[in-house]
Formats: structure tokens, sequence, C-alpha cells
């Protein structure tokens, strides 16, 4: 897409943008009004850029995932791919929240007791039917899922049409050269908006920091810190196993590489938004265009093992802080309901905190704890979002690797 000179010089960009936006953000703090100015001018600017990734998202998703399914041209392929990536993707968010819950029930003694006496009531959505969920996967129109941005819809209509083309064979020639062709201009689109990225990640650095400095924290430092720990243990043992093992890939370089990614998004919070960049990076890492174009949009969909970390450490935590002992048998309810709020998780800023409370519902906890930790649920969402985008590039490196594999042993066998 782009040479290795410029690929670096994003990366860069990115970092330095990190940095001083932080160094900004620190220092407004100490300015009377710094942080409603940060809030009323510099916060804004970023929304632009989060906004134009959440523009250039859909159809990147619809005409990369059309054209990727195209060009493996069998559907015995999809269903090869597709198959390996949702194992890879239900394991690890396990793995996430056994972790998790691990770490809050060793440290959950240096865990602050909260108050839950007068807190007001959790009016935000507080459970949802999986049967329900599963229904809405399915579009019943092809309007709506492109206006409301329905990522899971998008997904179905996508396989569907690349599906649809590689059934017609000859005669839907004309439609998959329309969609490499329209694939072809957003990619360029695309590009210009990495290009200007690092812009983006500097005005949410200074916002966040401004606005969410150290006192926030308070007393919930500590469980922020155990939820940390479990996304750095997560990244350090699932994926640079995993991507050792099965891919044979360093997880050095690995973590190198996704550097930009991870640091887009740890400023902007969103899976969805990071996914352009998300998917520059596993490229550059050996993941295949066409593996990557089915693999990642599915993952910033239903793959969140942050969310999944953040949900054990802060389940135990509330648990606590109301007095209460789970149970073993409590704590795998907590790994079967997160796992399907982890899924059910829409990869935008902010989404697991509402689907948190499915978890608490599900072992009993009052679902008004949540009030405990929002005010903090931005710091939470950072750590977690990364580890979020960092579990879908390790599939799809991994998933490439296997394919690549297998494909090199089937050339042996004919020869
Ligand atoms: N912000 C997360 C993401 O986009 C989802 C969450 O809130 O947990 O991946």
């Amino acid at each position: 897409m782009s040479t290795g000179k410029k690929k670096l010089s994003l990366a860069f960009w990115i970092f330095l943008a990190l940095i001083v936006g932080s160094l900004l953000g620190w220092g407004l703090i100490y300015v009377p009004g710094g942080a409603a100015f940060a809030t009323k001018f510099i916060k804004p600017i970023g929304t632009i850029f989060v906004n134009l990734f959440k523009f250039i998202v859909v159809p990147i998703v619809l005409f990369s995932m059309v054209c990727g399914m195209i060009s493996m041209k069998d559907i015995k392929k999809v269903g090869s791919i597709g198959w390996k990536t949702m194992v890879y993707y239900i394991c690890t968010t396990i793995v996430a929240l056994i972790i998790g819950l691990v770490l809050a029930n060793l440290f959950k003694g240096g865990f602050p007791q909260l108050s839950t006496e007068g807190l007001g009531t959790w009016d935000k959505a507080t459970s949802t039917d999986f049967m329900t969920t599963l229904v809405d996967i399915f579009p019943s129109n092809i309007i709506a899922p492109f206006a409301n941005s329905s990522m899971l819809q998008i997904i179905v209509i996508a396989l569907l049409i690349g599906a649809g083309i590689i059934l017609a064979g000859e005669k839907g020639k004309p439609v998959a050269d329309l969609f490499e062709s329209l694939n072809e201009v957003f990619m360029h689109i695309l590009m210009f908006i990495i290009k200007v990225s690092p812009i983006g990640v500097f005005c949410m650095m200074t916002w966040v920091v401004s606005t969410q400095g150290p006192e926030i924290l308070g007393d919930l430092a500590k469980v922020l810190g155990v939820a940390y720990l479990g996304y750095i243990l997560h990244a350090i043992i699932t994926y640079s196993i995993t991507v050792k093992s099965m891919a044979g890939l360093s997880p050095f370089k690995f973590f190198k590489g996704m550097f930009p990614a991870m640091a887009f998004a740890f400023s902007t919070t969103s899976s969805v938004a990071t996914l352009p960049i998300n998917k520059e990076c596993a490229v550059n890492l050996g993941a295949s265009e066409e593996i990557s174009s089915f693999v990642l949009p599915l993952g910033a969909t239903i793959n969140m093992d942050g969310t999944a970390i953040y949900m054990a450490v802060n389940t135990i935590f509330l648990a606590s802080c109301y007095g209460m002992q789970l149970t073993l048998g409590q704590m795998v309810t907590v790994i079967i309901t997160a796992t399907l709020a982890s899924i059910g998780t829409a990869g935008v800023s902010g989404a697991g905190v509402i689907m948190l409370a499915m978890v608490l519902t599900s072992v009993g906890i009052p679902v008004e704890g949540i009030l405990l930790i929002y005010g903090i649920d931005r710091l939470f969402d950072m750590g977690r979002t990364t580890i979020n985008i960092v579990g879908d590039a390790a599939c799809a490196v991994i998933v490439s690797k296997l394919e690549a594999k297998k494909e090199a042993k089937k050339a042996a066998m004919v020869k």
C-alpha cells in the first residue's frame, strides 16, 4: 500500500503526537480553565478525525471484505478461514477472562471498599438477551445497516454479496469489477485519512490527560492497575506465545509493527475506527490482504479480549464493594456471560461499560455499582481497546500463516 519509509514515519508521527498531546494535556491541568479549553476547542478536532475513520470504515469493510472473498474464489476456503478465526477469537477471550479473574481474586484484598449506599440508578440498557442479539445480526433491509453503521449486519451483507459473486461465476464478473474499483477508490481516501491521523491522536490525548488528571483516579487506581496488569499479561502471554508458535513471528517484531495501531486505539478508544490502521499494520507484519479484510472487521466487531479482562476485574471489584464473595460456579457464569457480552460489545468508545451490566446481572450484583467506576471508564477503555485490536491483528497474522502452510502443502502434494 505504501513504502517502508512512509510506514516508519507514520509510527513516528503517531508516537510524537501521543507524547506531545499528553504533555500538553498535563500542562493544561495547571492552567485555570485549561481542561475546559481542551474540551471546547481541542477535543472537537480529535472528534473530526474519529468521525472520518467511522465514515470510511463502512465502505472499507464492505468493499474489502467482498474483494477478499472474490479473490479467494472458493467458498470452502472462506469456511476454512472462518472457523480458524472463530476458534482463535473464542479461545483467547476465555484465556483473557481467566487471567482477569485470577488477578482480581489475587489482588482483591487491596481493592478499596467503596460505599454503595445511595448510588443512583443505572439507566442504560441492563441486559441483552442472547436470542435478540442473534436475531439482530441479520439485516431485514439493505439500507438501515449502512445508515446505522451496524457492523455485524454489514459483515453479513458483505459475506452474502461475496458468496453471490463467486457463485454467479462469469455473469457476476461486472459486479466483481465494480467492487474492486470501488475498493481501490476508497483505499486512496483511507490512505489520506491515515496520513493525517496523528493530528487526531494529538487532540484526543491532550483532552483526555487534561480532563482525567491524576486526582480523578482516587481510590480506583488499584483497580485500574490490576486491569492494566491483566492487559499486559494477556499481550505478553497469549499473543506473544500464539504469534511465535503459530506464525513463527518474533513477539518483539510483532508489537513493534503494531505500534501505530496500538497508539491510535489507545487515544481513540474505538476498535472500529482503528480498523484501517490495524489492517495496514497486520499486512506489514505478513498477514495476507484478503485474510485481513475478512478477519479484522469481524474481530473489531466481536473479538474483545481487553473488554473481557475489564469485565472480569470489575465484576470482582464491584462484588467486593457489595460485600459479596463469588463462588467458583459464579465465576464460570462470569466466563460464559462475559464471553457473550464481549462478543456483543460494539467496537466503539465506551461500549464495554454498557455490556458489563449484563455480566453483573448474571451473578446478582446490582448494576448501579457501575456508577462507582463510570467516571474513569475512559482510562479502562484506552487499555482495553488497545488489547482488543492487537488480538484481531494476531489472529490475522496467524490465520494467514496457517493458510499459507496449507497451500504450500497442497502444492507439494500436487508435485
Ligand atoms: N472501546 C472498545 C472498543 O472499541 C469497546 C469497549 O468499550 O470495551 O474496542
